[in-house]
């Protein structure tokens, strides 16, 4: 029997259009600058956003540890939130490849009031301190819960950003899933982020691949420090092709991912084993269970009836919902939900 695998929005498989997109893809070098589908991906997700230049490149990971290592330098400082991803799931990589410090803010479900990112900043022409230079936003937040900053609270910090000449990146692994909530326009984001991951193996569905967004010569930049790291890819087209069939398929859609995950939060609101459960914005289900379950005893419970989850820390659960979960599955899975 197929599992139901909630775990995270990466679990997609592509689609047979997404794979015959993928094998009519025209292919070149991309190290050398040639490969036609690559670079129409790189431009169309840049102009989506009403950024200039794009690189894709293998990983999330990869275009924000790129855009933390082009804005910084050693000796100086990111605002981020507490649990941001740039801080918690990328193996310390900041410190690693920029060797650059963390001002950590302890947000409400992973957003920074523009308050907040202000009161972080540190006093300048002071040795004692690390020199702040930029501020980085996760949209959606995973550990938030999938919360989301609406565009008019960009502004907001962009404005303080601006005020301090302080960069500010944008760790958009779920930005379309932040865009179909809010509503906002993706254009609009140019006016604010100096630069912008995108994943496309997130809620898009695409095998591999993020795009990072910014100038021409932060673009520049940036492709050196791929290099470096070893982000290089030659026929990339074929991956690429994913991403330009996933742009322009599969980002309506993300309102069905945030339906299932609403009927997800009604059922679990009702059931005994809950404590409680945190706000559903978007894809993302977090939930705190109660002293029936532990977390590990509830993932194994679900797994016998081939439903797959990730526990979250202790007592706590995340579902993600995502384009392979049928209609079939949620009815499944909500009527598993009632009955435990
Ligand atoms: C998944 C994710 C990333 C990037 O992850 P990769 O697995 O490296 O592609 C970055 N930020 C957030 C918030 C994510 O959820």
């Amino acid at each position: 029997m197929q599992n139901i695998d909630l775990r995270s929005d990466t679990v997609t498989k592509p689609t047979p259009e997404m794979l015959q997109a993928m094998f009519a893809a025209p292919v070149g070098d991309d190290v050398y600058g040639e490969d036609p589908t690559v670079n129409a991906l790189e431009e169309k997700t840049a102009a989506l956003f009403g950024m200039e230049a794009g690189l894709f490149c293998p990983s999330g990971t990869m275009t924000n540890q790129i855009a933390i290592k082009v804005h910084t330098a050693p000796l100086t400082e990111i605002i981020c939130e507490v649990d941001s991803h740039i801080h918690q799931y990328e193996g310390g990589g900041i410190a690693f490849n920029s060797a650059a410090s963390t001002a950590l803010v302890h947000g409400e479900r992973g957003k920074m009031t523009p308050t907040q990112v202000e009161a972080h900043i540190r006093p300048l022409n002071n040795i004692h301190f690390p020199e702040t230079r930029l501020v980085s936003l996760e949209n959606t937040c995973n550990k938030g819960g999938g919360s989301f900053y609406t565009l008019s609270e960009i502004a907001a910090v962009s404005d303080v950003c601006k005020r301090h000449s302080l960069a500010m990146h944008l760790d958009g692994a779920r930005v379309f899933n932040a865009l179909v909530a809010s509503g906002d326009r993706a254009a609009s984001y140019g006016l604010y982020f100096d630069s912008i991951s995108v994943c496309l193996s997130k809620g898009l569905g695409t095998p591999v691949g993020s795009v990072l967004l910014g100038t021409r010569p932060f673009i520049q930049q940036a492709r050196r420090v791929r290099k470096v790291l070893g982000g290089g890819m030659r026929q990339a087209g074929y991956l690429a092709a994913a991403g330009i069939y996933a742009l322009e398929n599969n980002i309506e859609r993300l309102a069905e991912d945030h339906e299932k995950a609403k009927q997800l939060e009604q059922v679990l609101k009702e059931a005994n084993y809950v404590n409680t459960v945190l706000p559903v914005d978007t894809n993302i289900v977090i939930f705190k269970l109660n002293d029936r379950f532990t977390d590990a005893q509830f993932v194994d419970a679900l797994a016998e009836q081939n439903i797959l989850a990730s526990s979250f820390g202790p007592q706590m659960i995340r579902l993600v919902t995502h384009l392979n979960i049928t209609d079939q599955m949620q009815e499944k899975l909500l009527d598993t939900l009632k009955r435990l």
